[in-house]
C-alpha cells in the first residue's frame, strides 16, 4: 500500500470508529503527521484527501508549508523561543504550548504577523517523567495567562498517552476530556466556545482517543510508514 491508500484507509476507519462511538465523523479532524517524510509524500496524502498536516520541527513546518500553502499546518513539537516567529508564520494551530514565556512570545509574534494564533495547551496527564506538558493542576494558571493575551486564542488541550496499553491510554484521554470540561466552565462565553478542542491519539491509540472525545487525532506512521500495522 502507498500513502494514498493508507490515508484513505485511516480516514475511513476514523469515520467508522466515530460512528461506532455515536459521534459525527465531522467532529474529528485527522492531522497527518509528516515529520518523517518529504514533500512528495505530503503531495500523495493531499491527493488522497488529506488537508491537515503536523510537523514537530520548525524547519520541516516552514519548508513543507511553503510547498503546500493550501494545506492546514499544525505544529506539534518542542517550542524554542527563537523559532517562535517561524512557527507562528506557518502554523494554523500550535498543539504543544505549556510554558508561559512561550505564550507571551507567541502573542508578540502573532501581533507582528497581524494574526490571532490558535493554540492548544499541552498537558502531561499520565505524569510520566519523559513527557512534556503542564501538570493537570497547573493548566488553569497558564490558561489564565493566555486568555489575557490579545493575539493568542486557546482552542483546547493536547496530550500524549503512555505507550503500550489501551486501557491506560483510554484513562489518559478521558482525564484530558474531563480537564477540558472543568476548565471550560470557568471561561466566559466567547472563550468557552473556542475552547472545545482535544488533540489526542496517534497511530497506535487513536481509537481510544476517539472513544474518549478527541476532536483531533495526530497520525504519522499509519499514513506514512509502509511497515506500520495495527
Ligand atoms: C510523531 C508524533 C505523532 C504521530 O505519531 P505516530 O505514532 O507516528 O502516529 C503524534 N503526535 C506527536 C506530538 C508526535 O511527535
Amino acid at each position: 500500500m502507498g500513502v494514498e491508500e493508507r490515508y484513505k484507509k485511516v480516514a475511513a476507519e476514523v469515520a467508522e470508529v466515530c460512528r461506532a462511538a455515536g459521534r459525527d465523523p465531522r467532529e474529528v479532524r485527522v492531522v497527518a503527521v509528516s515529520k518523517t517524510v518529504g514533500p512528495e509524500a505530503v503531495g500523495e496524502a493531499l491527493v488522497a484527501g488529506a488537508h491537515d498536516f503536523g510537523e514537530n520541527r520548525p524547519e520541516g513546518l516552514v519548508q513543507k508549508a511553503a510547498v503546500y500553502p493550501q494545506a492546514t499546518w499544525h505544529f506539534i513539537g518542542n517550542i524554542q523561543s527563537r523559532r517562535i516567529p517561524d512557527i507562528v508564520g506557518s502554523a494554523a494551530l500550535i498543539h504543544s504550548l505549556f510554558e508561559e514565556r512561550h505564550a507571551r512570545k507567541i502573542d508578540e509574534a502573532a501581533r507582528a504577523a497581524g494574526k490571532i494564533q490558535d493554540v492548544l495547551l499541552e498537558v502531561n496527564v499520565s505524569g510520566e517523567a519523559s513527557k512534556s506538558g503542564r501538570t493537570p493542576a497547573d493548566v488553569r494558571e497558564l490558561l489564565e495567562v493566555c486568555t489575557a493575551l490579545p493575539n493568542v486564542r486557546v482552542r483546547g488541550l493536547m496530550t500524549m498517552a503512555p505507550r503500550g496499553d489501551a486501557a491506560t491510554a483510554r484513562e489518559t484521554f478521558e482525564g484530558l476530556a474531563r480537564l477540558r470540561d472543568e476548565l471550560r466552565a470557568g471561561l466566559d462565553a466567547e472563550q468557552a466556545a473556542a475552547f472545545d478542542g482535544l488533540s489526542m491519539g496517534m497511530s497506535e491509540d487513536w481509537r481510544e482517543a476517539v472513544a474518549a472525545g478527541a476532536t483531533i487525532v495526530r497520525i504519522g506512521r499509519a499514513v506514512f510508514d509502509d511497515a506500520f500495522e495495527k
